[in-house]
């Protein structure tokens, strides 16, 4: 199978240093296994996604070198496949409605008598379960925030999940159900007008763009467990993975969005090249 890579970033704000280290190292390995280099728009939250941000990551890519099979992808333009998905999650039973906020959930987490610090899992506090129950599957897919039911999806599966990293940390990462469980729990599929939640486009999205290797930041590696049950469930196949270094600030914090000083914009602005950039990012 040809080496397929993508970059999907999401077009909520200027691509920095970390993106573009990302970028370049997954365009770098296509073009040395003779792949093939997709970039996916990740614009599935369209309140916070920008048509000018989006224009930005096409400008900054092109200008660090970089080209990329056409056509680009875009989530916001596959919603019904989310939906279709989810449809046939739901008349498995497996998924449910939830009507928790995160405060709702923080109440219930840190209530007195369950002691210690709560529990964190790829997505934030791991869900108590509080609006888990057997949901009517002869009515139609529910809008609104869809929970999967871990437990009634492990259930279906052999305790033999697993993927395989090819990163830094190269070797097979087993996932069994029972740290699924206690770590992972009940994560949200299906956003409030949202459709479908990053981590149930991101695997439909690679399955369909035929992704053999995902080549993204150590930030995202827990999300990974997430990722591979649902591949398992739809019946998808697991890419491999390479987790990559996350590229900080010099007082060691993780570069977000918001840290207009290290855009790559800014960087073009001062007169730097693509070649400073590779540099700066240990290229
Ligand atoms: N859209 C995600 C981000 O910008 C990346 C998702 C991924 O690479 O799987 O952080």
């Amino acid at each position: 199978m040809t080496f397929t890579t993508r970059f999907a970033p999401s077009p909520t704000g200027p691509l920095h240093l970390g993106h573009a280290y990302s970028a370049l190292l997954a365009y770098d390995m296509a073009l040395a296994s003779d792949g093939t280099f997709h970039l996916r728009i990740e614009d599935i939250d369209q309140t916070r996604s920008r048509p000018e941000w989006e224009e930005q990551i096409y400008d900054d890519l092109a200008w660090l070198g970089l080209s990329w099979e056409a056509p680009v992808m875009r989530q916001s333009e596959r919603l019904p496949a989310y939906r279709e998905a989810l449809a046939r999650l739901w008349q498995r039973g497996l998924l449910y409605p939830c009507n928790c906020s995160r405060r709702d959930i923080a109440q219930a987490v840190s209530a007195p008598q369950e002691g210690g610090a709560p529990p964190f899992g790829p997505d934030g506090l791991i869900y108590p379960n509080t609006c888990r129950h057997v949901p009517d599957t002869s009515k139609p897919l529910p809008e609104g925030v869809l929970r999967l039911n871990m437990e009634a999806a492990l259930a279906g599966l052999a305790d033999d999940l697993s993927f395989e990293e090819v990163g830094p940390n190269a070797g097979v990462v087993a996932l069994p159900h029972m740290m699924l469980l206690s770590d992972v729990g009940d994560v949200v599929l299906a956003r409030h007008g949202m459709g479908a939640s990053y981590h149930l486009s991101v695997v439909l999205d690679d399955a369909a763009q035929n992704i053999t290797d995902v080549v993204r930041g150590q930030d995202l590696f827990t999300a990974t467990y997430i990722h591979v049950v649902l591949q398992r469930l739809l019946g998808l196949p697991t890419p491999h993975y390479h987790h990559h270094r996350l590229i900080r600030d010099a007082a060691g914090k993780r570069l977000a969005k918001r840290d207009d000083a290290r855009a790559i914009a800014t960087y073009r602005a001062e007169g730097r090249t693509a070649a400073d950039i590779r540099r700066l990012v240990g290229l």
